[in-house]
């Protein structure tokens, strides 16, 4: 539905469509514009065709977003609410209000500014059912972000704005490019991180923003199609652009992308969806091939290699700084070894909450053909690995070897000696009691205890938890994340895992001994994807001597 009137708006001519919703859009939905506005005529011609449009279905309660049927939305859309529409044009004086209630159109005078505000309550509000959606607003809203998003960044010329219950949520300006309206509505935050990618061929053109696969999600979300000046998907499409981030990405991650793709209009059939949100591409294999190899080759020149390196061009990196390899400092490894536990043989110790029984120590593989020189700015480890020289970031790799423990085999179990009790704000104990299942099957020994407490009688072996309740918050707000978007199974499992590693990994800026460093190294390669660490972050940076050749024009 607000897809269908925002879209009404922009077919209007408008250069301001704003929307607001309050409950989801359930108690209302108003969207204004600056448009053309309506005619008498054309009013109630909008509103009549309710007498022989297909009614929408009553059952379909998360339609708020999207309700309505192709040339015929009004009309639908005041089959199942109470609709008041608000016009004027630029010739007349007087605008006009047109009400539809329980199925009779009324049109009144009235003074209006020009453009058109149609507001919609009381949706569904006979069904009785819709009582039981207690949680139904804030998903619905969710949808309604999204369809205004997409909305937003397929039109950068007018300003738009969304308001949920009275708060003003986005604002984008009138007359930006495609860039300035992805940074307003992807947040310019992550624009830092965001590469571009323009390419044509034959009559295919493509503009793509996207993110290094140091920014990854755990949903769909963030990938957003525009064919044709208007938001669709097309399942080629959105497989073309996982297939360019081929391995980068670790299985579940998405990037964050925008992808313009202007096609001949003929090669787009718009007509297989009843809302038009999925296309249909006439050669779907020469598109999709097109949009992988124009976004690999921007994703190769956004190599993962610096900070920014998407930027390049527009902002010349500096000269790196002189590198000072410095060695471990012995008295940083107490501090370390409290907060670390998989190394390999080493003995059970104790952690804040009681004693551990027994820590297995996972295989040591063998050593191979890597010898590590040094840490650099107690952040990252030089190595040599054959002949290539290897940068390590100490956390991400960290990360990614202790998921892989505790993921490759089935949770191993430490009890604790003294039942563990703590205690979250409401909102993140709803969502650590809908994750206990989750946080079961990862190893935890975890109850309800009293209104926002819990029990942890066990922890998966090798997991670090120093404070409790800021793991256990953190742990509640990634799985809110992983169930959040369309969650695939195990997802929850996932968030645990990846919470348990991000907290128990070695940070930047402390200080690894030899030692240290070679156990992690050696556990890093043992991992069948050592590259990424689980939120789909790089571990590593490798320069070959042919590059080094290249760098010294040799
Ligand atoms: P369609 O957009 O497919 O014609 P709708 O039911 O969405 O069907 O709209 C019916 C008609 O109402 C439109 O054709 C247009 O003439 C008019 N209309 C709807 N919304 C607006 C608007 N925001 N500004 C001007 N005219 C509008
Ligand atoms: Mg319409």
């Amino acid at each position: 539905m607000v897809k269908e009137l925002m879209e009404n708006s922009l077919d209007a001519g408008a250069n301001r469509v704003e929307v607001s919703v309050s409950g989801g859009g359930f108690e209302s939905v108003t969207v204004a514009d600056d448009g053309c506005g309506m005619e008498e005529e054309d009013l109630r011609l909008a509103f009549e065709r309710y007498a022989t449009s297909k009614i929408a279905c009553r059952e379909d309660l998360g339609a708020i977003s999207t309700l309505g049927f192709r040339g015929e939305a009004l009309a639908a859309i005041a089959a199942v609410a109470d609709v008041t529409v608000l016009t004027r044009t630029a010739e007349d004086d007087v605008g006009l209000r047109g009400t539809v209630k329980q199925g009779r159109v009324a049109v009144r005078r009235e003074g209006a500014p020009r453009g058109t505000t149609v507001t919609v309550r009381r949706l569904f509000a006979d069904v009785p059912a819709r009582r039981k959606f207690a949680g139904a607003a804030a998903a619905e809203y969710r949808r309604v972000a999204d369809v205004f998003k997409r909305i937003c960044l397929s039109a950068p010329l007018p300003a738009f704005k969304l308001t949920k219950d009275g708060k003003l949520q986005y604002t984008a300006r009138a007359g930006a490019t495609r860039r300035e309206r992805v940074g307003e509505v992807i947040g310019w935050q992550y624009l830092e991180e965001v590469g571009y990618a323009e390419a044509s061929e034959g009559d295919c053109k493509l503009t793509a923003f996207f993110s290094s696969p140091r920014v990854s999600f755990a949903g769909t979300a963030n990938i957003y199609t525009i064919i044709n000046g208007r938001p669709a998907r097309a399942k080629p499409v959105f497989k073309a652009v996982m297939s360019a981030y081929d391995l980068r990405l670790d299985r579940g991650r998405y990037p964050l992308a925008v992808i313009y793709l202007d096609l001949p209009p003929d090669a787009v059939d718009v007509n297989v969806h009843p809302r038009k949100e999925e296309v249909r591409l006439a050669d779907e294999e020469a598109v999709a091939a097109f949009v992988r190899r124009a976004l690999a080759e921007g994703l190769g020149r956004a190599a993962v290699t610096v900070p920014n390196a998407a930027f390049a061009a527009e902002a010349p990196v500096p000269p790196p700084p002189p590198v000072v390899v410095t060695n471990g400092i012995r008295e940083a490894v107490e501090g370390y070894l409290k907060r670390t536990g998989l190394w390999p043989q080493r003995p059970a110790h104790s952690s804040p909450a009681g004693r551990v029984e027994e820590v297995t120590p996972p295989p040591v593989p063998p050593a191979g053909d890597v010898a590590v020189l040094g840490q650099l700015d107690a952040t990252y480890i030089i190595v040599k690995k054959g002949e290539e020289l290897v940068v390590i970031d100490q956390h991400t790799a960290h990360e990614r070897v202790i998921y892989d423990s505790l993921a490759s085999r089935p949770a191993a179990v430490q009890e604790l000696l003294l039942p563990l009790s703590f205690s979250l704000p409401p909102a993140l104990a709803d969502d650590l009691t809908a994750g206990l299942p989750a946080l079961r099957d990862a190893g935890f020994d975890i109850a309800e205890f009293g209104p926002q407490t819990f029990v942890v009688r066990s922890v998966p072996n090798g997991a670090r938890i120093g404070d409790w309740e800021g793991f256990f918050s953190e742990v509640a707000s990634n799985l809110r994340r992983a169930g959040g978007e369309r969650s695939a199974p195990g997802a929850a499992r996932e968030a645990v895992l990846k919470t348990i590693a991000c907290h128990g990994a070695v940070k930047a800026g402390e200080v690894l001994t030899a030692e240290e460093m070679a156990s992690l190294v050696r556990d890093l390669w043992a991992t069948p994807t050592p590259e990424v660490c689980p939120h789909g972050r790089p571990t590593m940076v490798r320069l070959e001597t042919k590059q080094l050749e290249r760098l010294f024009r040799r």
